[in-house]
């Protein structure tokens, strides 16, 4: 019984070898491999990963680093999260012909800019209004295909249009994970909260612990000069 688990499991690892051998062949699917990895593939990794994309000043970021954000958008606009309990599901295979095509042009800086700020503005409403608006153009179009191997019925978006693969990953990762979306109070980052997180960070965290602390500690210090008032809360 475990041998043939095991002998299984091993065909999938040969499978997944020679799927990922034929996808390098293609151009660029080395970075975006490795953008995926970045991005990571659950809809709460992707999550993060917006929350963290709306957080980072553009203009301080190195040529590198510009690379690595280009491919993690482009990643993230064509494939996305993957859906829980289906085959992997690209959001836009126009978008994908596109890409590999290494004659196309990459999204330029100013998409990218233009994309923080999108993404920003709906995790704001989000957090604010509890809900937010995509819109999609006239162009793109939405495909629901039925898929007898898995017995579930898949959506993608058929777009050749980057913002467009970007929005529909977007709602995709925001219906899966975005109940867990939060604000930090401290410094007003996004971020998917585990339960009882208030703060993005320990960091945040702890410097909110420490203010409070301070302002605790300040009026008992001045008023334990005076023995007998130290019980006493001091009013200001
Ligand atoms: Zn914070």
């Amino acid at each position: 019984m475990k041998n043939t688990k095991a002998e299984r499991r091993l065909k999938d690892l040969q499978r997944l070898k020679e799927l990922e051998r034929d996808l390098l062949l293609q151009p660029r699917m080395k970075e975006l491999m490795q953008a995926c990895m970045r991005v990571g593939l659950k809809p709460g990794e992707a999550l993060g990963w917006i929350s963290d994309f709306c957080k980072w000043d553009l203009d301080q970021l190195s040529d590198g680093d510009w690379q690595n954000l280009i491919y993690e958008v482009v990643w993230f606009a064509i494939y996305g999260p993957a859906i829980p309990g289906t085959e992997f599901v690209p959001s836009g295979d126009y978008l994908q012909d596109l890409i590999h095509d290494p004659n196309s042009r990459l999204p330029s800086q100013k998409m990218i800019e233009e994309l923080q700020q999108w993404a920003k503005a709906r995790l704001g409403e989000f957090i604010e209004d509890g809900e937010t608006y995509i819109s999609l153009q006239p162009a793109s179009v939405l495909m629901v295909k039925r898929d007898r191997k898995t017995a579930r019925a898949e959506m993608m978006l058929k777009t050749n249009n980057l913002y467009q693969g970007f929005a529909f990953s977007f709602a995709h990762t925001l219906r899966e994970a975005g109940a867990r979306l939060n604000q930090c109070p401290e410094c007003g980052k996004y971020y998917p909260a585990r339960s009882n997180q208030t703060y993005c960070s320990p960091r945040c965290q702890n410097r909110v612990s420490l203010q409070k602390f301070r302002t605790k500690a300040q009026p008992a210090s001045r008023a334990s000069k005076k023995p007998g008032t130290r019980k006493q809360k001091p009013k200001r």
